[in-house]
């Protein structure tokens, strides 16, 4: 069986360099195994994506080097690849955790929610762990809140601690359940959460790679309990380093300077950005330009000790 790799960009703005440097990543880590590699678009959050982006990203991927073998504009087997065409798939995953009796409703409001984000414990990509407050309501308490509001739900995290390898690191990770707090499914205006949705498509289009930025870290307890709970073969995962700026803030998508989009509109060549992002992951030992298909003898896994990695002056000002 072929390995199967993703790239998963959301379109809620441009792709930038450090995105550029997980998906060339992810991309090259399949092409040196000879395996298949997918575009996925995570517009599952419709009011944040826009249709005009997620063609930049695909424009900018396709000026970088990166193709794909199934995904928008290649089509394929697991068509279509916009998440938000796949709600369907959603809904058959929700219901089947419903059934398992994996999930609760929740009713807490924005501002009970931002009483415990600005708790100083446990911040990550979900905001703080959510204490449960909703999950052990009698039934007379939960009747009292339904008749006033429509809930969220909630997928209840195991008690075990969650242990796992990451190909960018070289200890076991290991997570406490308690510490990532039960989270949310699906909201009370509809929308499936990313980690439901992530899930359920890396299943569904068999993805054996998932290779993605630290930042996604905690993510991966919370979907690996998803595929526990869902009866589905979890994938391997690795976390790439971050790359930060030379005043060591992480790249957004509102520093328009450092995006695909505007590093092309300045006229730099791609093997340019390459050969600086091939130079800071430490594929080449030499800042030169490079073309991506020349770097897939050349590499290896970033480590999570190699980074973050630094986006000088002196290297932005090559490109
Ligand atoms: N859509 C996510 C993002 O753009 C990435 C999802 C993933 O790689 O798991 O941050």
């Amino acid at each position: 069986m072929k390995r199967r790799g993703r790239f998963a960009p959301t379109p809620s703005g441009l792709l930038h360099i450090g995105n550029a440097l997980s998906a060339l990543a992810a991309w090259l880590q399949i092409r040196q195994a000879d395996g298949e590699f997918i575009l996925r678009i995570e517009d599952i959050d419709k009011p944040r994506s826009r249709p005009a982006y997620a063609e930049q990203q695909q424009d900018d991927l396709l000026w970088l080097g990166i193709d794909w073998d199934e995904g928008p504009r290649a089509g394929g087997p697991h068509a279509p690849y916009e998440q938000s065409k796949r709600e369907e798939l959603y809904e058959d995953a929700l219901q089947e955790l419903l059934r398992k009796g994996r999930t609760y409703p929740c009713y807490c409001s924005r501002s009970e929610l931002a009483s415990i984000a600005s708790a100083p414990h446990g911040l990550s990509s979900e905001g703080a762990a959510y204490p449960g407050f909703c999950r052990h309501l009698t039934d007379e308490e939960r009747a009292e809140k339904e008749a006033k509001k429509t809930p969220a739900l909630r997928f209840i995290m195991p008690p075990e601690p969650i242990e796992f390898l990451d190909g960018s690191s070289d200890s076991p990770i290991r997570y406490d359940g308690d510490a990532l707090g039960d989270f949310v499914v699906k909201r009370a205006d509809g929308m499936y959460s990313y980690q439901l949705a992530v899930t359920v498509d890396d299943a569904a289009m068999g993805i054996t790679d998932v290779l993605r930025g630290a930042d996604l870290l905690d993510s991966t307890p919370r979907q690996l309990a998803l595929y526990e709970a869902l009866g589905k073969q979890p994938p391997s995962f690795t976390h790439v380093p971050l790359v930060m700026s030379e005043s060591g803030e992480r790249l957004s998508k509102r520093d328009k300077s450092l995006t695909l989009a505007s590093i092309r509109d300045g006229g730099a060549q791609p093997e340019r950005l390459v050969g600086a992002i091939a130079y800071m992951a430490g594929w080449v030992d030499r800042l030169e330009p490079v073309a991506s298909r020349e770097l897939i003898p050349l590499y290896r896994t970033p480590r999570q000790s190699d980074g973050p990695f630094i986006l000088t002056d002196r290297l932005l000002s090559w490109i």
